[in-house]
Order: structure tokens, then C-alpha cells, then sequence
């Protein structure tokens, strides 16, 4: 089975958030509004989850990716992964984690089928880690991406959500990883969500093309365009470079033509679009003992009504989200 959307487009990536709690604190990513966290029988259970998956797999899904909040702080996650990795028609598994407990998780969850990790990586100085996340954890989070690479998970990507004044002095630091190390450094637009940074919105947010041009500069080295694509990410090389450099731009460039992806928030609303208040409801009919096929229905509704794309390009910086990242699944 396939999921085509109206717009031609195949859907076959699902994002799971699994948790709305975080470890951390970014104050991009933190909910202003001052929201608690869901309560715990909010949450799909992960036999809930695995049951959405097994239905997400039936009707065209073949990419996974788990995250949150903070999925490594959810109890069990190594052995849902493993149940994930086991599903039928499912030919990847990933993870979006932001690194703190990945020294130690790093080598269970690689077991249990995870192979494709990215890690958040704002800044590569202590004092700035503590200042952003509210924790002075960025040597477990690097601790942690050696790790990852130590026991093979590949690619290994790491996003730097790029804010001006806060860490753009940075990205020529951040780009310079990919020399050594065979990673994917990907540099994304801030994006006006609800969260402390909401209010400064305009003067943080920095727009690709400044990022890029700061690429360019180092060594003097002309690296050109970024026209390598992989998923929403326009990839390039700095010159002898192992790994790569990236650039996700939801504000500059909407890559909404090639949107191959659904979200499953942890309260199990799937989201067809990211800057969408629109979601379908899937923990009602879960918990009301819906069939194999009862769920694969709603994925098909989702899918047909799926939008064409997002218009957060035409009013730059209004709030596109009336929720944090963190809330979503990011
Ligand atoms: N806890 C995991 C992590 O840190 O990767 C997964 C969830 S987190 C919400 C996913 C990603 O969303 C992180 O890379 C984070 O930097 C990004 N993010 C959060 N708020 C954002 C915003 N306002 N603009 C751009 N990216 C944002």
C-alpha cells in the first residue's frame, strides 16, 4: 500500500514524539504559556504507539523516527525501539535526541535497531550550553555523540538551531566538525514558535543565506551552492571535509513540494503539517479498541488532508506555531 496525498506528494515518514517532558531547557523551545506537561495517562501508552506503527507501516509508512521532549528520558524506550525495529514493511528506524543520556543509551539502542541519530548541538561552549539549555551538560551531550559514532550509528547529524547574537559566532566553529569527523552539521532557521524567544523573534532569528555566506568564508574556500539534498536539508562540503554541512530553512525556503512526513504528537494527534493547528485525533479511537484497518482509515484521512504547504514564508514573523517544539515532536 501507498499514501499519496492530493497533492501527488508520497507520504512515507512518520515522526513519533513519544514524550512532551525534556531534560533540558532551551528557552526556544520551552512553552511561554507556561503549560504544564501532559499528564501520564495523556500519553499513548507504547503498546498504543507500536499499534499506530504497525498501522502507519500497512499503509505505506517505511520511516520511523522517535522523538519528543526528550525521548531518551522516557522509561523503555530502548525496548520500544526494539519492537519498532521488528515491525513489518519498516526499513529505517531513527532518532532525534538531545545527546544528555546518549553515552550510555548510545550502545542499547543501536542494538535495538537504531541506526540514523540526530543530536542537538547549539553551542560548543560550556558556559553557552548552561546559558541556553539551562544545564551545564555539554560534555555528556559531546561524550555522547563520540559515542554514537564509536559504535557506529550512521549518519550521525547534528542541528544547530542558529540565533543572531546568541551563538551565529559560532557556525564557522560548528561547519569545521565535518573536517574531522564524518557527520552531518546541519544549520537550521530559529522559527517563531511559542516560547521565550518568542518576544525577540526578529532580532534572533539569522536567514540562511547569512548562515551560508559565513560557510563560504572559511578558509577562503568558495564551497558554492548547497544543492545536495537529503530530506529538507540542503547539504554541501567544506574542502576535505569527512562529513557534510546543512541547511534547514522552513522560513527562507519552504520545502513543502517534497513534505514526505506525518507527526504523531505524544498526546496522539497526528499533525499533517507542522505550522498546521490542524490535528486528527487517534488516541480516541486506540483506546476505544479500533482495528488494524479502523487506524489505517485515519491515516488515509490524514493524508488526504494533508495541505499543500505552509505559509510561514509570507508572514515571517508571526508566531507559527501556538505550540513549543517541544510539544510537537520537533
Ligand atoms: N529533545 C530532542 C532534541 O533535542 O533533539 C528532540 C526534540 S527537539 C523539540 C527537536 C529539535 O527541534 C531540536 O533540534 C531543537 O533545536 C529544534 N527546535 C526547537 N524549537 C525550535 C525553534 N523554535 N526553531 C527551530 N528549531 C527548534
Amino acid at each position: 500500500m501507498k499514501l499519496i496525498d492530493s497533492f501527488g506528494r508520497k507520504i512515507d515518514y512518520l515522526r513519533i514524539s513519544i514524550t512532551d517532558h525534556c531534560n533540558l531547557k532551551c528557552y526556544y523551545c520551552t512553552p511561554f504559556s507556561g503549560r504544564s506537561h501532559l499528564e501520564r495517562s495523556e500519553i499513548l501508552t507504547y503498546e498504543e504507539l507500536l499499534n499506530v506503527a504497525r498501522a502507519a507501516a500497512s499503509s505505506g509508512i517505511t520511516k520511523i523516527r522517535v522523538t519528543g521532549g526528550e525521548p531518551l528520558v522516557r522509561k523503555g524506550v530502548v525496548e520500544f525501539c526494539r519492537m519498532l525495529s521488528e515491525i513489518d514493511g519498516l526499513k529505517s528506524l531513527a532518532l532525534t535526541t538531545n545527546g544528555v543520556y546518549l553515552g550510555e543509551m548510545a550502545e542499547p539502542l543501536f542494538k535495538a535497531g537504531v541506526r540514523r541519530i540526530n543530536i542537538s548541538l547549539d553551542t560548543l561552549k560550556p558556559e553557552r550550553f548552561e546559558k541556553i539549555t539551562g544545564y551545564d551538560w555539554l560534555p555528556r551531550v559531546l561524550a555522547g555523540i563520540r559515542r554514537a559514532e564509536q559504535i557506529g550509528m550512521h549518519p550521525i547529524k547534528i542541528n544547530t538551531v542558529v540565533m543572531r547574537g546568541i551563538n551565529d559566532d559560532e557556525i564557522e566553529d560548528l561547519a569545521r566538525l565535518t573536517r574531522e569527523k564524518p557527520y552531518h552539521v546541519r544549520f537550521i532557521e530559529l522559527m517563531p514558535t511559542d516560547s521565550s524567544a518568542y518576544g525577540d523573534y526578529k532580532s534572533l532569528y539569522m536567514p540562511v543565506e547569512e548562515i551560508m555566506k559565513k560557510i563560504n568564508k572559511i578558509d577562503r574556500a568558495q564551497i558554492g551552492p548547497a544543492t545536495d539534498s537529503y530530506g529538507p536539508a540542503k547539504l554541501c562540503k567544506l574542502p576535505g571535509a569527512r562529513g557534510k554541512v546543512g541547511f534547514i530553512a522552513p522560513i527562507s525556503w519552504h520545502f513543502c513540494g517534497s513534505c514526505n512526513r506525518l507527526r504523531l504528537t505524544a498526546e496522539g494527534k497526528i499533525k499533517t503539517c507542522l505550522f498546521s493547528q490542524e490535528e486528527i485525533d487517534i488516541k480516541t479511537a486506540l483506546r476505544s479498541g479500533a482495528t488494524q484497518m479502523e487506524l489505517i482509515n485515519i491515516f488515509q484521512r490524514a493524508v488526504s488532508e494533508k495541505p499543500r504547504r505552509h505559509h510561514l514564508n509570507e508572514k515571517k514573523h508571526q508566531i507559527a506555531c501556538r505550540q513549543a517544539m517541544r510539544a510537537i515532536g520537533g
